[in-house]
């Protein structure tokens, strides 16, 4: 391209009419039809060029029609859907012994003996992107991605491009008034090697494996790419329901047959553990002839009445599990070791390799754990290393392959922080080097802001590493209370604005500015998360907004620095005295408590604030909030299943009994609790008086 000073009037006049003309479209494909053409850089590329040949010959300036159009309503992308059902994720079993596990957990909950009938389908695990099919009055009415689990990308248009072979658009008479029917949208493996030749001769990106392929052609703005695509559909679960479809899993998967779907024909039922086992080992042999990926089997208790008595654990049904197959592995070239510094200044190591296909992925980065790893694999610079790949797991280093040549020198463990060169120690008894640097250490300032800004954390969209690592280099950002000042920052500046930098432009930094806006009002679960305190994850999170309730009651009890608000802390489940020694130690720290008020006056400031957190199930339930301990033999039902059931009720279950505890249910042989109980005139339950009050007697 010629630059813009060496252009003679005659060429700036054909290649501004050009450029007025292409801009014009890409607006119309943007903002009208919800396609953009090009990239956000390769727009902002062009406006820029328009922008400096129009400076340097002002009277084309005079007949540009398209500079007052810019900044029309920025588009959204895709539209969110709520999930009536949280979609949740599975947990994982890698070895027979975690199925046996899961297996006695399922009989334990359920009081079940271990020579009990307890029926199980096995299914194949397809290696896709899941979906969310909402049918109402028997019709297709709409389609969601799984997104976060809570909500997903409306991909209804995109959906609709199916055969009715695939998506039936309506279901028979007998079908429920509402019914969700969730599935995997997959692409299969001849399907991928043909589309990634087209993509070569096009001259587009490949796609890493058939997965991504799935995702990346289902996520389109324009359908009509989608329908371009070769896609396919098992369907295998249950969102929402207005009525039970079926009795059995089992049953339920023929009703989608019924239906039209299609239900993948190697789905089997088992019985106990060796069935689970002896289907998993099948389905293994199977793996490498099947048309699709599949990286795993998926166990479900088949009855659905035990199912909905199981429930959920955090993000995960408890009555259901995925088997995974063995990771992949290769071998390549050790290149490099580099050290990462994380948000809470732990290094770690991170293996720079010469990039390999390990089971369809391309690797160059993949994780040697810790100092102690390191040191017991041998594993040095110039070595050929065993790499592993196992799911969406990061890849990691196995060991030194036999009979290659080695490196030369052992690695060495730095003991300074490579960011800030502060001591990084490491506590007897923990596999963790740590850098001390604190506050003063960039690595882990930035670490804390990435983590801040995540999809789990205050979720700012158009805000990632790249980008805060350039308002950090610019001294824009350094904390998380800078965010939510950084519009008005921006609009105190007269040059250095951020649309005018490269890779920014003004449509992306004006809907950052709207993102940033509406995470002002963020609920205080997600806050406490974002605040990146060690050990505190999301469980963690959760169960400390729902035990404080708000932000106020919350940062008050980590302040009182008394005994009784330590002990009410430790009081909460799975917060034991470590846990509370790292949150009340956050809060000992002046410069924290100033961080978290001064990002809490920021979020005010655009009319934001923490909001407190909502108690799951109706606040209506006469228990919510109380503190209840269960103690002795239960007879309707299981301890786990008693907790459980209490905490979706908004109690909290808590270990023993103190003052604060409001009841205490006695089951049969109550051995100390309930004395306890009747010493502090706490009021104690029977099994039956606790049922009725909670309204699930008979
Ligand atoms: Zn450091």
């Amino acid at each position: 391209m010629i630059p813009v000073e060496a252009l003679t009037p005659f060429e700036a006049r054909i290649e501004h009419a050009e450029l007025v003309e292409t801009i014009a479209r890409w607006d119309e494909a943007y903002h009208a039809k919800d396609a953009p053409e090009v990239p956000d850089d390769v727009y902002d590329g062009a406006k820029r060029r328009l922008a400096r040949i129009e400076g340097r010959f002002p009277e084309l300036a005079a007949k540009s029609p398209i500079r007052d159009k810019v900044g029309a309503a920025p588009s959204e992308g895709f539209g969110k859907l709520v999930h009536a059902v949280p979609m949740l994720s599975l947990d994982n079993a890698f070895a027979p012994e975690d199925v046996a596990e899961f297996d006695a957990k399922v009989r334990r909950f359920l009081g079940l003996g271990d020579e009990a009938p307890l029926a199980y389908v096995a299914e194949p695990k397809i290696d896709g992107l899941s979906i969310n099919l909402r049918y109402e009055g028997g019709r297709f009415v709409s389609a969601a991605t799984r997104g976060d689990g809570a909500e997903g990308e409306d991909v209804t248009r995109n959906l609709e491009t199916f055969p009715a072979t695939q998506l039936p658009r309506t279901l028979g008479p007998d079908a429920p008034a509402v019914i969700e029917i969730r599935g995997e949208v997959y692409m299969t493996k001849a399907d991928f090697l043909a589309l990634n030749q087209r993509q070569e001769a096009a001259g587009e990106k490949l796609f890493a494996n058939p997965r991504n392929a799935a995702a990346g052609s289902l996520r389109q703005l324009d359908p009509k790419v989608t329908a371009s695509r070769p896609l396919s559909l098992f369907a295998y679960a249950m969102g929402e329901a207005s009525a039970p479809p079926a009795a059995s899993h089992w049953e339920y998967l023929e009703r989608l047959k019924a239906w039209g779907f299609v239900v993948n024909p190697l789905i089997r039922r088992c019985d106990g553990v060796a069935g689970l086992l002896s289907a998993y080992e099948s389905l293994g042999e199977a793996r490498a002839t099947l048309a699709y990926d599949i990286d795993g089997i998926v166990y479900k208790v088949d009855d659905i009445e035990l199912q909905r008595r199981l429930g959920f654990v955090s993000r995960s049904p408890r009555w259901a599990i995925a088997h995974k197959f063995p990771a992949e592995q290769a071998t390549t070239l050790l290149e490099a070791i580099d050290i990462q510094v994380g948000r809470t200044g732990a290094l770690t190591p991170v293996a720079r390799l010469t990039p390999v296909n390990v089971g369809g992925v391309v690797v160059s980065n993949a994780t040697l754990h810790n100092e102690d790893e390191i040191a017991r694999k041998d594993v040095r610079i110039g070595d050929t290393v065993i790499v592993q790949r196992a799911g969406d797991v990061i890849p990691q280093i196995v060991g030194v392959v036999p009979g290659k040549p080695r490196g030369a020198v052992p690695f060495v463990y730095p003991e300074t922080c490579p960011v800030c060169g502060a001591h990084a120690v490491r506590p007897e008894g923990e596999v963790i080097r740590r850098c001390t640097g604190g506050l003063t250490c960039e690595a882990q300032a930035k670490e804390r802001l990435k983590h801040f800004v995540s999809r789990n954390a205050f979720d700012i969209e158009g805000l990632g590493e790249k980008n805060i690592e350039f308002l950090w280099e610019k001294g824009w950002v350094r904390g998380p209370a800078d965010i939510f000042r950084l519009k008005a920052r921006n609009d105190a500046e007269l040059l250095q604005r951020l649309e005018n930098f490269e890779g920014w432009g003004k449509r992306s930094t004006e809907k950052l500015f709207e993102s940033i806006k509406t995470r002002s009002a963020m609920g205080l679960e997600r806050f406490i998360f974002a605040l990146g305190i060690r050990q505190i994850g999301e469980a963690t999170a959760k169960r400390l907004a729902r035990h404080y309730g708000s932000f106020g009651a919350w940062r008050a009890a980590m302040l009182a620095g008394t005994e009784e608000a330590r002990a009410e802390l430790t009081s909460i489940e799975d917060i034991g005295p470590s846990v509370a020694g790292d949150l009340l130690d956050f809060f000992s720290e002046e410069h924290n408590v100033q961080a978290v008020d001064d990002l809490v006056a920021a979020m005010a400031a655009l009319d934001g604030a923490v909001e407190d957190a909502k108690v799951i199930e109706s606040s209506a339930s006469p228990v919510a909030g109380k503190a209840v301990v269960f103690t002795g033999t239960l007879v309707t039902m299981t301890r786990p299943e008693a907790k459980a059931r209490a905490e979706a009720l908004g109690a909290k279950v808590v270990g023993s009994v103190s003052k604060k505890t409001d009841y205490v249910v006695v089951g049969a042989d109550a051995g100390s609790k309930a004395a306890e109980a009747v010493k502090l005139g706490i009021a104690t339950l029977s099994e039956q008086e606790w049922l009725a009050l909670t309204g699930a007697a008979d």
